[in-house]
Parts: C-alpha cells; sequence; structure tokens
C-alpha cells in the first residue's frame, strides 16, 4: 500500500479504530459541519425523534465513518456499518433493514455503489420507513408489505453529485467534508501523539502535518511511521529534524508527494518541457499504468496546482517547476 494512499488496509484499521475520536467534541476541524451536525443531533433529541438521514461527502480519509459513529454516540443509538459494493441486491438490502432495531442508525459507505434495484428499495425505505419484499417469480410473484422501525440512514461517498437526485434528495441534511488545513492536522497529530504515548513537539508535528495532503487517514500513518524511526534511530522524540529524516527514508517529500507523483511531475518537467504531453505517453515514460498515472497520481497533483488537465495534453504548472528548484521555459519568445 501506499504510503500517502488515503485509503485504509489491514494493520491501518486496527490502529485507526484506536485512535477515533469518539464525540463530536473531540472531532477536529470541519467547523461548519460540526455546527450543522450538533443541530440536528440536538433537535432530534430535544424532540425524542430519530435523526434525519445524513449525507456524508468528501474524499477517503477525511472522517466519514469517524463521523457516523459520533452520530451514533451522540444519539446513544446502535449502529450497523455495511457498503454499496457489498449490497448487490434487494434482497440483501431488505435483509439489513429488516434487522434494524428502533432509532439505529445505519451507515452505508460508497452508497453511490450500490445496486439499482436496491436503491429503489432504499427510497421508500427511508421515506416511508416500509419496504416491498418480493416473494416468488414471474406471474406467481408477490409484494409483501413490510413495516420498518424508524432508523437513521448516514450515506457516504466521494461525491454528492455521483447519486442520482431521487437518492440525494431524500437526504434531510448533506455534509460537505473539505481537506483539513495544516493546522488542523496538527491537532490531529498531537491528539493521536498522545493517545499513541508518543513525544512530539510542536515543529515535528508541523513538518508531518504539511505532508499528510489535508487528510487525518494519512497524518496518522505518517505519524506512526516517524515514531519507528525515532524509536529505531533516536530517543523516540519526535522532532522537526526526525520528521523530515524519516518521511525522506519514506521517499514523502515537502508536500507530501510521495516516488511516484515525483515521477510523474519529473518527467513532465525534464523529458517533455512541461507539456502539453499526452497521458499514454507521460505513463510510458514512467513505466506505469495509464490508469495508475490517472487515478493515483494525478488527482492529488491536480488539487495541489502542479499539473493540470487541459484538451491538448498534461500541462505543467509554474508550481511545479519551483517545486523541483527549476526555471520554467521562457514563454512566447520572439
Ligand atoms: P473512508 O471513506 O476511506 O473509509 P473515512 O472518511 O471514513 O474514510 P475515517 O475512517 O473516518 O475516514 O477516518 C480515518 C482516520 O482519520 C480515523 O482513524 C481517525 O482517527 C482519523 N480522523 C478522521 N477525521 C478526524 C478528525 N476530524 N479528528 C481526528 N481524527 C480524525
Amino acid at each position: 500500500a501506499r504510503l500517502v494512499g488515503a485509503s485504509a488496509e489491514g494493520d491501518d484499521q486496527a490502529v485507526e479504530a484506536a485512535l477515533r475520536p469518539k464525540d463530536l467534541s473531540e472531532f477536529v476541524g470541519q467547523e461548519k459541519v460540526r455546527q450543522q451536525l450538533d443541530l440536528v443531533l440536538k433537535a432530534a433529541r430535544q424532540r425524542g425523534a430519530t435523526a434525519d438521514h445524513v449525507l456524508l461527502s468528501g474524499a477517503p480519509g477525511l472522517g466519514k465513518t469517524t463521523l457516523s459513529m459520533i452520530i451514533a454516540a451522540e444519539m446513544g443509538a446502535p449502529i450497523r456499518i455495511t457498503s454499496g459494493p457489498a449490497i448487490q441486491h434487494a434482497g440483501d438490502l431488505a435483509a439489513v433493514l429488516s434487522s434494524l432495531q428502533e432509532g439505529e442508525i445505519l451507515f452505508l459507505d460508497e452508497i453511490h455503489r450500490m445496486s439499482r434495484p436496491a436503491e429503489e428499495m432504499l427510497y421508500m425505505a427511508m421515506e416511508d420507513f416500509r419496504v416491498d419484499v418480493i416473494v416468488g417469480k414471474g406471474l406467481g410473484a408477490t409484494a409483501i408489505p413490510l413495516e420498518l422501525p424508524p432508523f437513521t440512514l448516514v450515506g457516504a461517498t466521494v461525491r454528492a453529485g455521483l447519486l442520482p437526485p431521487p437518492l440525494r434528495d431524500r437526504f434531510g441534511f448533506t455534509a460537505h467534508m473539505e481537506f483539513y488545513d495544516p493546522a488542523e492536522l496538527q491537532r490531529v497529530i498531537h491528539r493521536s501523539a498522545g493517545l499513541l504515548d508518543v513525544e512530539i513537539d510542536p515543529a515535528g508535528a508541523a513538518e508531518i502535518a504539511g505532508r499528510s495532503r489535508g487528510t487525518p487517514r494519512i497524518a496518522n500513518r505518517l505519524l506512526r511511521r516517524v515514531r519507528d524511526y525515532a524509536q529505531v534511530r533516536a530517543d523516540g522524540v519526535i522532532t522537526r529534524a526526525i520528521s523530515e529524516a524519516a518521511l525522506s527514508v519514506y521517499e514523502v517529500d515537502s508536500r507530501g508527494l510521495d516516488r511516484l507523483d515525483r515521477a510523474v511531475l519529473e518527467a513532465l518537467l525534464k523529458l517533455f518541457g512541461g507539456g502539453p504531453v499526452g497521458l499514454s505517453t507521460l505513463a510510458v515514460a514512467v513505466g506505469e499504468e495509464h490508469e495508475t498515472v490517472r487515478e493515483v497520481a494525478e488527482p492529488f497533483l491536480v488539487r495541489e496546482g502542479l499539473l493540470a488537465r487541459t484538451l491538448r495534453g498534461r500541462i505543467a504548472t509554474p508550481a511545479a517547476w519551483e517545486h523541483f528548484g527549476l526555471a520554467p521555459p521562457q514563454q512566447g519568445g520572439a
């Protein structure tokens, strides 16, 4: 797995669970979302009602799963966790829905990847707390209506725009999660260091924060790698110098670019004079599949303003030249 990748796997998941904030007050950043959600939940609690359905949109690793667990904790309700890809048939969804308790939170990650029939069943369940279970096939098929206890659906997706409008419209509240700024990430890192019982100074945390791509999951992962280094090569205390040395071992540079990101940019700058160059040509130059370049490296480079996708091909921005300490070629000429 990539050290600067935003998805969680294996070992990551266990440590992540331990680092998860348990309530809204522990949840760092996302001021707007926290305020809005706080109102939604408080009001529902005061009315003694189940909270409205909530849609969380945002890039991987920004805290959607964490927030869904916080919603459950704040409502004093149990939570069931599943995902769009796990629900391929309407029957899978019916089974989950019919086993919910009153007030339970149902977290549906990657909700945009559910199958069409399941999606349609969900419309009715969200609106009327009812589903029609189809029994039998062909002419003999009958729909058996099934009442559901009121529940709160918390859906998560990378972009709200990926959902069909009828599904999107059935959420009472949509929270847009933003990338975190360095100061917020620094707070995440200090909090995690405390939980992991690691000593870290502010400059050390700032150094890790600056390389974490606006993403708490990456910040926590880099912190663990820097901790390893501090433990093995030094006295265990994380300072700026230790963070720099550790992250250079892992080839994560000062802006959070890794080996692949740098290879793509360097090829673009040095072999193609900053572009424009076609994706396939660029991919061949770095010895990767073009999907890898497009899906793994480019999104962050575009977001950082280092690379632009144009109709004529990929181009490097002035910031990219600067990041590599190179002078951009003269514009226009005679
Ligand atoms: P994915 O959609 O890929 O599952 P996600 O958005 O659900 O990602 P989480 O699993 O909730 O992300 O968060 C990843 C890790 O980042 C968690 O372990 C948690 O410790 C940390 N984290 C996320 N958001 C915050 C936050 N606001 N404050 C502190 N820690 C956070």
